[in-house]
């Protein structure tokens, strides 16, 4: 009898395996693929390069504590990402920043000059609701087509007036030259990748993996007292009020016999091309080797399901299974496929050890 089956092996299952079974509980982890590390899998290709199987994943957080968790079962490559957007022919700095905007428009701005440089630029857009208004509200037409329309339009198969304002809200505007992708206090990649942090999670004596294994194949065989859900929320419940929509990736892998195939790890390519970004692993990894590696990604309907999609009528639909989710006895829903939330891994990492604290709260004993 184990106390809990786990269904998948991602951030979100590792987590709340790897913390119950350390409080004592046994557990059996499942997954339907191959491996694990759910989306952050990654592995030396048939070239020695270690590649991420389902497109670049670079940790960042604020959080002190998340930092520290996953510090046990990882050490850290410091890695700060840079990204560069193909824009008129030239390689512009994204996030926007003072940069971007003295090259695209030929000017020498000031960091003072910028602020009042873009509120000329900006169409106020009063109340905020969709990824369209956030950008122009804050930059105005003209850039919002040169870096933001085309790439979402490509992303989401949507336009950005028809997605919520949380999407498009993750990329900011800076009035100065940093560059960084992000400004969490903690950027930094799992030296030896993320699989092996995951192995080192998930080792310890009150842990089974089964592979290549679909929980519904077990729940009636497999004795268990609870069961951890981090799958698509829709799929547990038979797609019974309908299917949720999900946005799949195409990855398609190109190595190269060169030291270096672009000048940073990734370039994004809103107006032109089929394909959203090419990153090249090298940068991320700090590995040394005399061949590159780079991933394309075509962004695509059907698939595997890697993003929800932020909008008020998927939003509704998930409400109504997140209803059905909540009367269910001894099963919790977690993870970015589990609530349907466009979570990156630090988030999933804070929203198991939530629930966690919350089984052991229940429960009554010390989590
Ligand atoms: P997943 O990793 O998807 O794990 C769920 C697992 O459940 C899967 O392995 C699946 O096979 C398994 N499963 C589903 N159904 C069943 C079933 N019936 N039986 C058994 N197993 C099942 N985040 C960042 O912080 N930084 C980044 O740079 C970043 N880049 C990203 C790039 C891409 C292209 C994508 C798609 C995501 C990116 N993310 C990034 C987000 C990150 O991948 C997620 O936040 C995180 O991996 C989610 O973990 P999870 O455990 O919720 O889901
Ligand atoms: N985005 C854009 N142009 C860019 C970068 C991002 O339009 O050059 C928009 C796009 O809608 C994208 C969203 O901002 O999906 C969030 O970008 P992020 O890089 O966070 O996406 P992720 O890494 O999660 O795919």
């Amino acid at each position: 009898m184990y106390d809990y089956l786990i269904a998948g092996c991602g951030f979100a299952g590792a987590v709340l395996a790897e913390r119950l079974a350390n409080a004592g509980k046994s557990i059996l982890i499942v997954d339907k693929r191959e491996h694990i590390a759910g989306n952050t899998y990654d592995y030396y290709n048939n070239e020695g390069i270690l590649v991420h199987k389902y497109g670049p994943h670079i940790f960042h957080t604020n959080s002190e504590e998340i930092f520290t968790y996953l510090s046990k079962f990882t050490s850290w490559r410091a890695y700060e990402h840079r990204v560069l957007a193909s824009v008129e022919g030239q390689l512009l700095p994204i996030p926007i920043n003072l940069t971007t905007i003295n090259r695209l428009y030929g000017k020498r701005l000031t960091s003072q000059d910028l602020g009042s440089f873009l509120d000329g630029m900006a169409e106020k857009r009063k109340p905020v609701l969709t990824s369209e208004d956030v950008v122009v509200n804050a930059v105005g037409k003209d850039l919002y087509e040169k870096f933001f329309r085309g790439y979402t339009q490509k992303q989401w198969g949507l336009d950005p007036s028809e997605l919520d304002a949380s999407v498009t809200a993750r990329v900011p505007t800076r009035t100065n030259t940093d560059d960084r992708y992000f400004t969490d206090e903690f950027q930094a990649m799992p030296k030896h990748g993320y699989t092996e942090l995951f192995k080192k999670m998930l080792s310890h004596a009150n842990i089974h993996i089964m592979l290549q294994a679909d929980y519904r194949d077990l729940i009636a065989t497999v004795p268990h007292r609870r069961l951890i859900y981090t799958g698509p929320i829709d799929a547990y419940f038979d797609y019974c009020y309908g299917k949720l929509p999900y946005r799949s990736i195409d990855f398609q892998f190109e190595t190269m016999d060169l030291d270096c195939y672009q000048e940073t790890g990734t370039i994004n390519y809103p107006t032109s091309n089929l394909y959203t970004r090419i990153t090249e692993f090298k940068y991320l990894t700090g590995q040394s080797h005399k061949k590159t590696t780079v991933v394309f990604e075509y962004p695509k309907s059907e698939g595997d399901p890697y993003y929800p999609i932020p909008r008020k009528e998927n939003q509704d639909l998930y409400n109504r299974y997140k209803e059905l989710a909540e009367m269910q006895k001894d099963v919790f829903f977690t993870g970015r496929l589990g609530t349907y939330k466009y979570y990156n891994m630090d988030q999933v990492v804070a929203q198991s050890l939530t629930l966690f604290k919350k089984i052991a709260k229940e429960d009554d004993w010390e989590g």
